[in-house]
Parts: structure tokens; sequence; C-alpha cells
């Protein structure tokens, strides 16, 4: 037995349950709540302990936060920091980035977004043409970024961009941090379909980032992104919502507040889930639970989730062991998007045409129609549903590779529409 399986679970436990008893009080600003949390190696528990964790296994992650939760206590901050830069910075950046990108992630005091997909580099991502060329200590980048969620409201990007066009296009990339509130990044905001602005635009014209601030080696950025897209594709954490009506004090009204800001760009996220958990109620309150056809594509849907809820357990299990998150979150991500189309065709058996109808008088005062109108979303974030049967294709089933004929070609050979 390894020293970390017979690490005690109820011991953890108890130490926390401790812990909390000496540390937390309800008048702490939410800021110094945090900063205790991430000193005392409780925000990310599974972190290595010379990073601020406790180097605890993976599977304590799931222990530690429901005993937050029990506790009524805000737990660390979400987002793109705690989930995708953070391991990224962990498996790849110099102990330098470690040292000083890690904790505020951990107190949630930097934001970060996501600078990956741009006009010409969605599904083919290794095309991407942002330049970053060193100037004495620091790189200057010039290049557009789109569907940049959050970057109106980031500290820090995490940015590929090619430091070298005579090479494929897979050895040129970089992957640098890059502090977003400077003079050469301009943000707009997109709006969607369905009336929510989650998206940006980003543009670089001159933007600096210092030489330090590379995460992995200068040329090795596609490696460093596999894994940051690797952690995107695993099915999102649940959120644990503190189960004690305790719910009172600064630090848990300036966390009510930080949840409220930050969740505004993805109010919508429920409805691009399809929201399956609504399916049962709205067909008893359209007399339609008799229906053939709605209990038939019903129970569908509910076998899709619990199958669905499985393999994410597997997954868990896997990774809980020690194992990097891999392919099977490809599995996670399909099946996300096909749970949700199966939640919206319901929906729409349901409602029939007022489904189409928004606003307060139509359907659950308009979730309905936002989530036909979001549903598309789920199976193009993160990497389009036909990416995930490719990789699913490649490196589960065995099969060939897709034909790129500009795989092996120097980047500035290959033909773009730029
Ligand atoms: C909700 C949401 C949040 C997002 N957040 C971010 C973010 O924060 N940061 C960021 O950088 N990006 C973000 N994106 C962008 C996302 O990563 C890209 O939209 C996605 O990778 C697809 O790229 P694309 O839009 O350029 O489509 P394209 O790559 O142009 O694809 C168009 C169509 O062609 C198909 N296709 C392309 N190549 C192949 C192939 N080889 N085999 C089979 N079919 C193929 C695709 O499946 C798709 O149907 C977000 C997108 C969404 C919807």
């Amino acid at each position: 037995m390894t020293a970390q399986a017979s690490i005690d679970r109820d011991e953890i436990r108890a130490q926390l349950r401790r812990w909390i008893a000496a540390e937390w009080s309800p008048e702490l600003s939410l800021l110094e709540w945090r900063r205790r949390l991430a000193h005392g190696g409780w925000a990310c528990p599974t972190w290595p302990r010379e990073w601020g964790g406790r180097s605890l296994p993976a599977a304590f992650a799931e222990i530690v936060a429901d005993e937050l939760a029990a506790a009524g206590v805000p737990g660390p901050p979400d987002g793109v920091g705690m989930h995708l830069a953070a391991p990224t910075i962990l498996e790849h950046g110099s102990d330098d980035l470690r040292g000083r990108l890690l904790p505020p992630i951990a107190t949630g005091e930097m934001v970060w977004c996501q600078l990956f997909s741009e006009p010409g580099a969605g599904s083919d991502l290794a095309g991407l043409t942002t330049r970053a060329e060193r100037h004495g200590d620091a790189w200057v980048v010039t290049g557009q970024k789109v569907w940049n969620t959050g970057a109106a409201h980031a500290d820090l990007g995490l940015l590929l961009a090619r430091t070298d066009w005579e090479v494929p296009k897979h050895r040129g990339i970089t992957y640098f941090a890059i502090p977003m509130r400077q003079p050469g990044i301009e943000v707009r905001p997109l709006r969607q379909m369905n009336g929510h602005a989650s998206f940006n635009e980003v543009f670089l014209d001159g933007a600096r980032v210092p030489a330090e601030n590379v995460i992995g080696q200068v040329g090795d950025g596609w490696k460093v992104a596999l894994t940051t897209l690797a952690h995107e594709r695993r099915l999102a954490p649940t959120r644990r919502i503190a189960s004690r009506p305790n719910i009172a004090g600064r630090a848990w009204r300036e966390a009510i507040a930080e949840r409220v800001a930050a969740s505004e760009p993805h109010k919508w996220y429920p409805q691009r889930a399809g929201r399956p958990d609504l399916v049962i109620a709205r067909a008893v309150a359209a007399g339609k639970r008799a229906d053939p056809v709605v209990r038939q594509e019903i129970m569908k849907l509910v076998a899709l989730a619990w199958s669905a809820k499985w393999t994410a357990q597997r997954a868990a299990a896997t990774r809980a062991r020690g194992h990097p998150p891999g392919p099977e979150g490809s599995i996670g991500k399909l099946a996300s998007s096909t749970i949700a189309r199966a939640a919206a065709r319901v929906h729409a058996l349901i409602a029939d045409a007022s489904g189409m109808l928004a606003g307060s008088d139509s359907p659950l005062g308009g979730t309905i129609a936002e989530i036909f109108l979001s549903v598309p979303a789920i199976s193009i974030a993160g990497g389009t549903d036909e990416i995930q049967h490719n990789i699913l294709a490649e490196r589960i089933l065995g099969l060939p590779r897709e034909p790129e004929a500009d795989r092996d070609l120097p980047f500035s050979r290959v033909r773009r529409n730029d």
C-alpha cells in the first residue's frame, strides 16, 4: 500500500474541522479568509506542499470541498485560474512562475482568461498566427484572438503565440502568461444569439510579456496547451453550496457578490446544458406526463444522463489514482452535448411552438427559449464534437490519423488565408 493510500479520510476531515473552528470568523473579509485557507493548504489540498497545498491525493479534493460546504464557510475561487492555469503551471511552469502565479490563483486575487482561439484557428488550433517576437527581456505580441470568455475582466491570459515560423506548425508555438491590463491589448465584447455577452475579441498590438512568463520551453507550447485542453475537457467540477443556513457575515456577503459578478457572463450555462433537471416537472405541468412519445424521450434522456454520470465517476476514480486527465475527457464532453441536445428535444416536445417565445409570459419566463438558443454552444466550447470524435478515433480506437497535408511543412510555407 502506498503512503498516499494510507492517508485516513476521517483524520483529514477531523483536521479540517479543527482548523476551521480555529480560523473561521464570518467577519473576516473574503480575501483574508481565502488567504488563511491558502496558507493552511486547504484551498488547493492536492497541490504539492511546496506550492501551497497539502500534497493530498486527487480524491481528497472532493472530501475537503464537502467538508468546507458542510461547515458553512466559503470555498476557494472558481474559474479559468483554478481549473486551467493552475494545473498547467504546476505541470510545466518554472519554479519562479509557480511561486509568483499560484498563490494569487488560490486566493482569487488574479483572474485569468484563455487566449487560444483565433478567427482562423479554432479546431485547427496549431494553425494560429498570433506572433510573438523577442525584444530584450520581453516578448512583443501582435495578432487577434476570439471567443475569449471573461477576457474583459481578466488580469492574466493563457496565451498561445507563434515564435518560430520555420518549423512545422505544432513546433513553433510558445505558451505565455500575459498581463491583460496594458496598452497593447484591446478587449471587445461579443453579443451572442441568446442575448448574453460572455465572449470577447482580443486584439494584441505590440503587447508585452516578460520573458520569464513563458510557461514550459520556447517552441514547446503545443505540449503545454494539451495539458490545458485535457483539463478543459473533463467534466466541470460540481460546485458545493454551503449546506448550513448560517450564510451571514462579511466573508459571505463578499463571496456572494463575487459569485454574482463572476457568474454574470455565465448565467446561461445551465441552459447550455439543456436543463434535463426541468423536464419531468415541465411534462407534469403541461399535462403531458402520459404522452407516450414524451415519456419515451424522457426515459432516453434519463438513461443517457445516468450512464454519463457513471462514466464521469469512472474517469474521476482514475484521476484519483494519480493518472492525468486523458482522452476519456472527450467521452465526457461528447456525453454532455448529447444530453443537452436530447433535453432540448424533450423541452421542444413539451412546450410545442410556445417554446419559441421569449419574455416573461413565455414558458418558464423565457428559460425554455434560452435553452434552444444556448445548447449549440456546448458542442463547440473546448473543442467541437467532431474534434472529440477524431481524438477518440485516434487515441482510444487506434484508427489512422486524419490526413493533414500541412503537418510537416515549415509553417511559413503553409497556405493560409491571412
Ligand atoms: C461557450 C464557448 C466558450 C469558449 N471559450 C473560449 C475561451 O475562453 N478561449 C478561447 O480561446 N476559445 C474559446 N472558445 C472557442 C472554441 O474553442 C472554438 O469555437 C472551437 O475550438 C471551434 O473553433 P471554431 O469556432 O474556429 O470552429 P471551426 O474550427 O472553424 O469549425 C467549424 C466546423 O468545422 C468542423 N471541423 C473543423 N475541423 C474539423 C476536422 N478536422 N474534422 C471534422 N470536423 C471539423 C467543426 O467541428 C465545426 O463544426 C469558446 C467557444 C464557446 C462556444
